[in-house]
């Protein structure tokens, strides 16, 4: 804390020892943390310490490492019950990831609920992983999949969504924040409207949780999924939040251990909520390492990192308006800390390119958002986006080096 009471996030910055190198003779600037975030001293400790004391398989053993284990890995689910605010640990299962999360809901759910002539109904900014395992299911089971649009500030546009959702929808899957377009979008709304029709809905958190408070009850989702790497987790772990009674009704998408009662060759029995969904040996470091990451986040406060991310996006937004020639991809009035933008008769990876001598770490292309991309007519964006570790002196070396591309290319 600073004398104002807020964080001191140059402080905090200390805390993630990779930022703290050169790229290319250059001081490391870090604008990739949509794509994924940086680790704090507290997590990667946390990984070498359960190696080093408690590392044994959970739920199995009678020994006291196994028991140990399995504390930490089920205080894990109970950290990621309090920070989403869901009712019950039932609800809580630990997969591989966000798209690990939307493949489980799409398989389970679709093999239960959907038939031929069914409609899905997706957003026009969803990210591939929101997007080809509904195909799949869909081309599966003889369904269609139907695009809540969006306009040129890419924001979605709500008064379709009336005559979007029909007696046909059987599931709407959106993303609570564009990974390209950085649009928040008002899932609450979005979610409202289809229970009116007795339709779930699924949301796809990865870009919304480490910016933002999240509350699944109040929100009422259905499901809710992210990945661990994109708060400050390792990789190779994630979440997907359901209800417990849609949680009960859908069948196990994958078979093993550990997700059984009792197993013979005439007749197998499922565990209870949340084990039916975790077959075979989990990444229970991973989700320990998560529960760090959560108390990490949850001591700075979200609410501080939500108003420290909402300047930084300013700042540079203001910043890269003021270069002619550049234009920003992703305008909504409400966004996170994402900023997409591509300049005229320069290529993305030319920027990218030039940036990285400069050692700011961009990403170019189109983010797994070829939707997006086809929407506004371009091969793909520059994206810029920022954490709390971000400062503004760093924005300043990257509007530099946007000045310099300009000059180089323009
Ligand atoms: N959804 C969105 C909006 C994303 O940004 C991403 C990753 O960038 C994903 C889903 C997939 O996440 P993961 O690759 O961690 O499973």
């Amino acid at each position: 804390m600073n004398t104002a009471g807020s964080p001191d996030f140059l402080q905090i910055r200390s805390d993630f020892p990779i930022l703290n190198q050169q790229v290319h003779g250059k001081a490391l600037i870090y604008f990739d943390n949509a794509a994924t975030t940086q680790k704090p001293q507290q997590v990667i400790q946390g990984i070498t310490d359960f190696y080093t004391h408690y590392n044994s398989n959970i739920h199995r053993g009678v020994h006291r490492l196994s028991q140990e284990s399995t504390r930490l890995y089920e205080e894990a689910r109970q950290k990621v019950q309090a920070f989403i605010h869901a009712r019950s640990e039932k609800e809580i299962v630990f997969t591989a990831g966000a798209t690990a999360s939307i493949n489980a809901v799409a398989t389970s759910f679709g093999d239960s609920f959907l038939s031929q002539g069914d409609e899905i109904l997706l957003s026009q900014m969803e990210h591939h992983a929101n997007i080809v395992p509904w195909q799949i299911v869909a081309n599966r089971k003889g369904c269609s999949i139907k695009v809540i649009p969006m306009n040129d500030a890419g924001e979605l546009l709500l008064e379709q969504l009336d005559s979007l959702l029909t007696e046909k929808t059987k599931i709407v899957a959106v993303s609570q924040v564009s990974n390209s377009l950085g649009t928040i979008n008002p899932v609450k709304e979005i979610i409202e409207k289809a229970h009116q029709q007795g339709i779930p809905v699924l949301i796809d958190g990865s870009q919304a949780i480490q910016h933002q408070e999240i509350n699944v009850t109040e929100l009422d989702c259905d499901f809710y999924v992210f990945s661990g790497h994109k708060i400050y987790a390792p990789t190779g772990i994630g979440v997907l939040y359901g209800k417990e009674r849609w949680l009960e009704k859908l069948p196990p998408y994958q078979g093993g251990g550990d997700m059984i009662d009792h197993v013979s060759f005439e007749k197998t029995t499922y565990n209870q909520l949340p084990f039916k969904f975790e077959a075979g040996t989990m990444n229970f470091v991973g989700a320990h390492a998560l529960g760090l990451a959560l108390d990490y986040v949850s001591a700075i406060g979200m609410k501080s990192i939500m108003e420290r991310e909402a300047n930084l996006l300013q700042y540079a937004t203001s910043q890269l308006q003021q270069i002619e020639g550049t234009r920003i991809i992703g305008t909504a009035s409400q966004k996170a800390s994402v900023l997409s933008f591509v300049m005229d008769q320069i290529h993305q990876y030319d920027i990218g390119m030039v940036l990285d001598k400069m050692g700011v770490a961009l990403r170019t292309g189109t983010h797994c958002n070829e939707p997006v991309m086809n929407y506004f007519g371009i091969d793909g964006t520059v994206r810029a986006s920022f954490a709390f570790y971000n400062t503004e002196d760093e924005i300043n070396i990257f509007i530099r080096g946007i000045e310099k591309v300009k000059l180089m290319f323009g």
